[in-house]
């Protein structure tokens, strides 16, 4: 049997959760309008609704917080993070934001013209809004795979470069501002991308002059999958790994509040010293001085901490393997899941799970609700009504993967905790003829998910 690493910590501080019964939980999913993102933290036992900010700190990095240097101009903590990010990721330059889409923002405005188009593999809900805010349309470049929950590879996150030589030969590079590359591929389950990718993307970026945005949201998740998958990178760390991996871009967006181990910030950092100029121009605007960017002095001292953390092996082996763990579990019981296990999540494939449900009835979002109401474990819907809809045309766009994902925030819970999630979901799926469709009853203009309300079919 595979071993499970135990918890690489001692817990110091703990937060009990409510327990509602079961017709308390019927009544708040129902004034919640069956959307998980709309229900009281203090209503959920266990909450996978996302791994972002969720993070549960460190006594290093509490500490740190009192050594909060809360000055408007010239942080001594912004020093510290600045000289982190640049340790851990080699860029020469970083312009700090509030979180990930305070980054997205910016380098969007920047270097978006309208009628361009931005490349990915896969979208990510806020990144996307952003670039079309700014008038390109998106396309996806990841391979077909990621595209399939059943086929199980080691990197289903890697970028198809004939997808990107296609585009390249339709558009013209001219119209394509820079190449968006996700490690890991949050909506493909979590999948990590392969150094040897990275590095044929920058080879054919570098041919055609064309420029290469990380998100580097969950790249510490992707290092360690690199040192586990990849041949070549066993014996090396989890930072050099991390180290290369930046080697091939010209800059990155990250949100803190994943890997960076916080439960708030995010960053820009490029090597361009004509973009930094113009991005510390803007960011005045939007988040705040170039010294904090939207976060507090200790937020960037816990933030400099966690990204140092974040790359001990046994950290990040644990939170890796922890996920895993709760996937096997459901794998073992026959629950149809995204293959292989991600990094930060399990995702149920709500196409197979409730076959009877055809995506304009919601199944994901259905599902969610259903699991909420027979468990308090909360997810979050990823799947049609996370996609949204085509800005020319308004028609949904429906993604093939039509999934629940149960996000496991980093050092917050046991393998106790993924035993009663688990178990939660296989008792589901033995009874799921049972589960309705939902429609809306409100639907937001964007990001809709969010606040969007819904009711059951009869
Ligand atoms: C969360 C996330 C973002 C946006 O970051 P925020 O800090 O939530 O603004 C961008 N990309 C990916 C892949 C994410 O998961």
């Amino acid at each position: 049997m595979k071993q499970y690493p135990a918890e690489p910590y001692r817990i110091k501080v703990v937060e009990t959760p409510n327990m509602l019964n079961r017709e308390e939980r019927f009544e708040a999913i129902r004034a919640a309008g069956y959307n998980t993102f709309l229900l009281k933290s203090q209503d959920c036992y266990i909450d996978l609704l996302t791994d972002s900010g969720t993070n549960a700190m460190s006594d290093r990095q509490w500490a740190g917080m009192m050594t909060g240097d809360e000055a408007y101009a010239g942080s001594r903590n912004w020093e510290h993070l600045e000289a982190i990010i640049k340790e851990y990721f080699g860029f020469q330059y970083v312009v700090p934001t509030h979180q990930g889409r305070g980054a997205e923002n910016i380098l969007s405005k920047l270097l978006i013209q309208p009628g361009t188009y931005v490349p990915g593999n896969m979208y990510f809900t806020t990144t996307r809004y952003h670039q079309e805010a700014n008038g390109a349309t998106f396309r996806d470049i990841v391979v077909d795979e990621a595209h399939d929950p059943e086929i199980d590879l080691p990197f289903k996150g890697n970028i198809d470069l004939d997808k990107l030589q296609s585009l390249v030969d339709e558009a013209g590079a001219d119209k394509i501002p820079y190449v968006c590359l996700a490690v890991t591929v949050n909506l493909a389950g979590g999948q990590p991308v392969a150094m040897a990718n990275m590095r044929a993307v920058r080879a054919l970026c570098d041919k055609h002059g064309l420029k290469i945005f990380y998100d580097a949201t969950r790249c510490i998740e992707n290092a360690y999958f690199i040192k586990m998958r990849e041949e070549g990178y066993a014996d090396k760390s989890v930072r050099e790994i991390v180290r290369e991996m930046f080697s091939y871009a010209d800059g990155a967006t990250m949100s803190g509040k994943k890997d960076g181990l916080v439960n708030m910030g995010g960053f820009l950092a490029v090597n361009d010293e004509g973009l930094y100029q113009r991005a510390r121009e803007m960011v005045v605007v939007f988040e705040g001085m170039p010294s904090y960017g939207g976060m507090s002095g200790r937020d960037m001292e816990a933030f400099a901490i966690g990204i140092r953390e974040s790359c001990q092996f046994e950290y990040i082996q644990h939170r890796v393997e922890q996920v895993a763990y709760l996937g096997d579990k459901l794998i073992a019981a026959g629950v149809p899941v995204v293959k292989p296990i991600g990094g930060h999540a399990v995702f149920l494939d709500a196409r197979q799970f409730l076959p009877h449900l055809t995506q304009d009835k919601l199944p994901a979002q259905s599902l969610a609700a259903h699991l909420y109401m027979e468990s308090g474990v909360r997810s979050m819907e990823r799947g049609i009504v996370s996609a949204g809809r085509d800005k020319v045309t308004g028609a949904n766009h429906s993604p093939k993967l039509e999934t629940v994902r149960l996000t496991i925030p980093r050092r917050v819970y046991t393998y106790a905790h993924m035993d009663i999630a688990a178990d939660a979901v296989i008792k589901l799926y033995e009874n799921k003829e049972s589960i309705r469709g939902l429609r809306f009853v409100y639907e937001p203009p964007m990001l809709r998910f969010f606040n969007a309300r819904f009711e059951y079919y009869d």
